[in-house]
């Protein structure tokens, strides 16, 4: 592995000015699970490591309108705060299936998005509660839905000078009936060879208001299953409507043959499981 100058600075601020400075050279380093590897691997040689542990991005908080979630805070964290486990559960599900818990002190929730692995665990609930993330740079801010930040395996619309700082979770979406899968070869320490998110928010008559499908694993990128989603919209939940919307949502993955799964078993069981999530997204209600 090429040796990295690494730096620690201890304000967001700093952090940016480096960035800002250092552009591509520079790479920011969280809990390292990922990166390390992919420089021991030659596949990123960054000159320069800017170490985010100690620039404030590791708090939750309410406002308005949402649950802010630092971009620092480790899968641990997210697991053990109560906030999250009552209003978003199925992130707080997520975070259960995560590796095991050497992994989860380590990794952080910013890192699982910006890696950008088609795998990623934390994103399919993410983008299930229509998170959003905060991009931060020298010269200001900007942010934007997270289902449109992927725009392939391991890659981003990330710019050179920008740090995501903060996702945020509309409190509108909490307490929404929600459920997350993961399928794996070993109940932990294991990448997903499928995970995916329901989510049905249903009206005083008892029709399905909102409706999100999001599948990891499936595609180059995270994705919703945006027909399989509109078949139940307006509809009343039923075994058969959640029949058909597993099956069409069979058609809209684009899944591949890799070492953890075929191609074919990724079909079968997005159909399978995307029922089985509706199914308990509601057995609640
Ligand atoms: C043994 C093992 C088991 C694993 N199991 C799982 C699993 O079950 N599920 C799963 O989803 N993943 C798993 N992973 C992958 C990894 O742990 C996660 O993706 C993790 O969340 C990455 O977070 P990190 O803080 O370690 O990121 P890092 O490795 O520090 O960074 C990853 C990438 O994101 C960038 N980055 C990090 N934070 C920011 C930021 N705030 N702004 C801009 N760029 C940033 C870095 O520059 C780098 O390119 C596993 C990894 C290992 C080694």
């Amino acid at each position: 592995m090429k040796p990295a100058e690494f730096l620690s600075p201890t304000t967001l601020n700093d952090a940016l000015e480096l960035k800002h400075k250092h552009g591509a050279a520079a790479r920011v380093i969280a809990g390292g699970t990922d990166l390390i590897l992919r420089m021991r691997a030659q596949v990123l040689t960054p000159s320069l490591l800017i170490d985010l542990q100690h620039a404030a991005l590791n708090n939750i908080k309410v406002s308005d309108k949402y649950l802010e979630v630092g971009a620092s805070l480790t899968i641990s964290e997210v697991l053990q705060n109560t906030r999250i486990e009552d209003l978003f559960p199925a992130i707080h599900m997520a975070c259960r299936k995560f590796a095991g818990p050497p992994i989860r002190n380590r990794a952080t929730i910013g890192g699982n998005i910006v890696n950008a692995s088609p795998a990623a665990d934390l994103v399919s609930p993410l983008i299930a509660y229509d998170a959003e993330i905060v991009l931060k740079s020298a010269n200001g801010e900007r942010t934007m839905p997270l289902v449109t930040f992927f725009t392939g395996a391991g890659k981003t619309l990330l710019k050179d000078d920008e740090i995501l700082t903060q996702i945020r979770l509309p409190l509108s979406a909490a307490s929404t009936n929600a459920y997350f899968i993961k399928l794996a070869q070993r109940n932990s320490m294991a990448i997903s060879q499928l995970n995916l998110t329901t989510r049905l928010n249903l009206n005083r008559q008892g029709l399905i208001e909102t409706a999100r499908i999001v599948l990891g694993s499936v595609a180059a990128v995270p994705m919703r299953a945006m027909a399989a989603e509109a078949m139940l919209v307006g509809e009343k939940s039923s075994e058969d409507l959640f029949y058909a919307a597993a099956a069409q949502a069979r058609q809209e993955v684009k899944p591949i043959s890799d070492i953890r799964a075929s191609r074919e078993y990724r079909l079968q069981m997005t159909q399978v499981l995307v029922r089985r999530a509706l199914l308990e997204s509601i057995a609640n209600v």
